[in-house]
């Protein structure tokens, strides 16, 4: 009798969990289910296939050279993982303990489920500036990524909001393509270092509103139509004419799942031994943005998603 539940307690214990479906997870999903681990993904119970389903077009995912829509790539990576042998639940999970040789992670309903090996591929969330429509006008004017949606904005007037080293790095760039970028930051001096703020400087398309936050995002069409600014000093509204607004406050990364087990670094990034993708505990290892502050990109998630499995295999086979 003991055997028996010895066995079927085996039996139950998975190779491969991944959590997490953007690029980073149903990549690591579709790699470990062709290595035939049957992986478990959970995909997040709203969020289900990460941050490009709240966007439109992606045009800079190799293979499609005319674009796809973000919800229609990541039907496909499921699509894909799906049919090698993936099992995929749409849930979150709660709670985790990777301490030991077996791993468990526990779902919404209080389910645990145990594996070797984990796969963390939980994102980020980039913050936002909690103003009416700007959800509605994501990817219809307010971005959040300037490499992603910058070619969208040729001969466009555009505000960036921030005033640390991304939002240089944003306006620098989006300075390429625009008429005009002006950098909307809430005090008289930035946060990026010398280097940034002297690029900025120098770029003749690039204007300050110093003192100034977003009051209000103007809807015109369907799309943006507007900004109307605050000075923090004065409280005075004042309009800026623009058609582009790239939000680059910061991004936070979704670790609280394993704060405590897994090491972070000073951003409260997921610490791991590049160039591989191991993390601080045996059998876990993590991909995608929840680790990278750096490039923050479909594909680069979706490699990161590969080493994954390719190091989960690797380690499982260590263990055989
Ligand atoms: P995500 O895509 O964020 O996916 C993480 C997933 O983990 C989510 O589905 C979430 O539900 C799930 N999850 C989190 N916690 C849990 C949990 N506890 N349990 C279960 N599941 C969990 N990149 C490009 O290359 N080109 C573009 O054109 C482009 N456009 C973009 C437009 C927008 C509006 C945004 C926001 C991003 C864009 N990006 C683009 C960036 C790109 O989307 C990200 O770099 C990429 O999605 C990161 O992939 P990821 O797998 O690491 O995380």
């Amino acid at each position: 009798m003991q055997e028996q539940q010895d066995a079927q307690a085996q039996q139950d214990v998975r190779n491969v969990i991944v959590v997490g479906s953007g690029p980073a997870g149903y990549t690591a999903a579709l790699y470990t289910a062709r290595a035939s681990l049957k992986p478990l993904v959970f995909e997040g119970a709203v969020t289900a296939g990460g941050a490009l389903v709240q966007t439109t077009e992606v045009e800079n995912f190799p293979g499609f050279q005319d674009g796809v829509m973000g919800p229609e790539l990541m039907d496909n990576m499921r699509a894909q993982a799906e049919k090698f042998g993936a099992e995929l639940i749409p849930d979150d999970i709660v709670s985790v303990d990777l301490t030991g040789d077996i791993k468990t992670v526990t779902d919404t309903a209080g389910t645990v489920h145990r594996a070797r090996s984990v796969i963390v591929a939980t994102g980020s969330q980039h913050r936002k500036l909690h103003l009416d429509h700007e959800d509605e006008l994501s990817g219809r004017g307010v971005s959040y990524c300037a490499t992603c949606d910058g070619f969208f904005f040729r001969e466009h007037d555009i505000a960036v909001i921030g005033g640390g080293d991304t939002a240089m790095e944003e306006a620098t760039f989006l300075s390429r393509f625009a008429k005009s970028v002006t950098i909307v930051h809430r005090r008289d001096s930035l946060r990026a270092s010398k280097a940034m703020q002297d690029r900025a400087f120098a770029d003749p398309k690039i204007k300050f509103a110093w003192d100034s936050e977003v009051a209000e995002i103007h809807e015109k069409d369907g799309k943006l139509g507007g900004l109307t600014l605050r000075s923090t000093t004065t409280g005075d509204l004042t309009d800026l004419p623009v058609t582009g607004l790239f939000v680059a406050i910061g991004h936070d990364p979704r670790t609280e799942l394993v704060k405590g087990q897994l090491d972070l670094d000073d951003d409260g990034y997921l610490k791991v031994a590049s160039p591989s993708t191991r993390t601080n505990i045996p059998g876990v290892f993590a991909a995608g943005d929840v680790v990278d502050h750096t490039y923050r990109q479909a594909i680069t998630a979706a490699g990161t998603g590969c080493a994954a499995a390719l190091d989960a295999e690797r380690y499982l086979a260590a263990l055989a």
